[in-house]
């Protein structure tokens, strides 16, 4: 049987060998989850014994590391799959959430995209979640609406329900959890919307997955992306979840070795199912480590992760409460462990130079979300994000370390 679920940020912190590291002489404070997360020992292994002890080409190999490589690759398949509660003949390994945007994009929607066809994007969305759209918004004659946000960071519903009863409307695409607002979009509601429109919904899930334990299909999504590394697996690693019953109106998005069925110059079949989008040699390592992720994370205890992370962000509000010309951008109730903010009269990169010196790794800059900049009216903004193992007590050197710096600047 199953472990009991535990959730200790001191303890999952010992399972996080590089949280001992110093950054610039001090204690590292990582707060940089919305970038990319740290890995558990548990997955560097797995990737390590990968390489000492499995490594093999995947497919058609008959002796027996080929076999356990395989079995491997399938594995890890299967972990994802029961984990966002789905089957596994509905998941692809792609490079991370920016591929598999792409493929859906390309192999599925603009197939059937046909001029005055509209694809409905969010102003929370980001870059990965725009351009590929632009593109193929380009090449069908498919027109872009965009959903507006409003002042807390939540989504215009009102708007976004005239966009959906739009005939022309097709496609939705939007991010579960915003990575600059923190905003948990109600995204079940807005799929069971949008399907009854006949609009078919791509969540890009790349901010959710860390955060909050999925079931796809209570969710209802057509499509799902997001990528390893921000779930505490590799990078280079990533996932598409597509219905089972949209795979065989999907083109394949690269044609080469393991997509097909027969090749010959007169013509050439694909393969079925799932495989006909995995073309080429996958990242199997990749694969491996995020299955051990996975499994790191099903004896985590979600629901109190959830309550942490909230807990973090009361916190840094509390301790941050007297610093002057603060805001914080998204400031929805039901919001995410991110942090995103400006100081009146302080450039962002500066308070996150002198951050850094004080061993504090945040992110600024656009964030990847440069309409979202532009909405919100600031060309960049200083970012802290938070993960199961991040403490009080980074909260409390992160918000002491920004009250000096923006003593400094001012
Ligand atoms: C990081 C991120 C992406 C892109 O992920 P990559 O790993 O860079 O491919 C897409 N959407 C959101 C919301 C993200 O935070």
């Amino acid at each position: 049987m199953s472990k009991p679920l535990t959730f200790d940020p001191y303890e999952i912190r010992k399972d996080f060998p590089i949280l001992s590291r110093k950054n610039r002489g001090k204690p590292l404070v990582y707060l940089d989850n919305a970038a990319t997360s740290q890995k558990p020992q548990m997955v560097i292994d797995a990737v390590k014994e990968y390489y000492e002890c499995n490594n093999s080409n995947v497919h058609r190999g008959v002796y027996e590391l080929a076999e356990d490589a395989e079995n491997l690759y399938r594995d890890s398949r299967q972990k994802i799959a029961n984990w966002l509660g789905v089957g596994s003949e509905e998941i692809i390994f792609t490079r991370g959430a920016t591929e598999g945007l792409n493929m859906i994009a390309r192999s599925f929607a603009e197939p059937i995209l046909k001029p005055g066809n509209q694809i409905i994007l969010t102003e929370m969305e980001h870059h990965a979640n725009i351009v590929p759209w632009q593109m193929v918004a380009q090449s069908t004659g498919a027109e872009i609406r965009v959903v507006p946000v409003l002042d807390d960071g939540s989504l215009d519903r009102e708007i976004l329900s005239q966009f959906l009863a739009n005939p022309q409307s097709t496609i939705l695409a939007l991010c579960h959890v915003s990575n600059v607002l923190g905003t948990v979009n109600p995204v079940k509601e807005i799929i069971e919307e949008a399907h009854s429109h006949g609009v078919k919904v791509i969540l890009d899930g790349a901010q959710s997955v860390p955060h909050l334990k999925l079931d796809l299909r209570n969710i209802g999504c057509d499509f799902f992306v997001f990528s390893g590394h921000k779930l505490f697996a590799p990078m280079g690693i990533g996932v598409v979840f597509a219905k089972k019953e949209l795979l065989p109106d999907m083109v394949p998005y690269q044609g080469g070795g393991d997509m097909i069925d027969q090749v010959s110059f007169s013509g050439t079949t694909y393969a079925s199912g799932v495989q006909r989008f995995e073309a080429g040699t996958p990242n199997v390592s990749g694969a491996v480590g995020l299955g051990a992720a996975i499994k790191y994370l099903e004896n985590i205890d979600f629901p109190k992760v959830d309550t942490h992370e909230k807990s973090l962000l009361k916190t840094t509000r509390e301790l941050l409460s007297d610093l002057r010309g603060l805001t914080e951008h998204g400031t929805t109730p039901n919001k995410a462990g991110v942090f995103c903010f400006t100081v009146a009269g302080v450039h962002p990169h500066d308070l996150a130079t002198l951050l850094d010196a004080e061993g504090v790794a945040t992110r600024t800059g656009h964030h990847c979300c440069q309409p979202l900049m532009q909405k919100i009216g600031y060309p960049a903004t200083a970012r802290a994000s938070f993960s199961f193992y991040n403490t009080e007590q980074d909260v409390q050197t992160f918000a002491d370390s920004l009250k000096r710096a923006v003593k400094l600047l001012l």
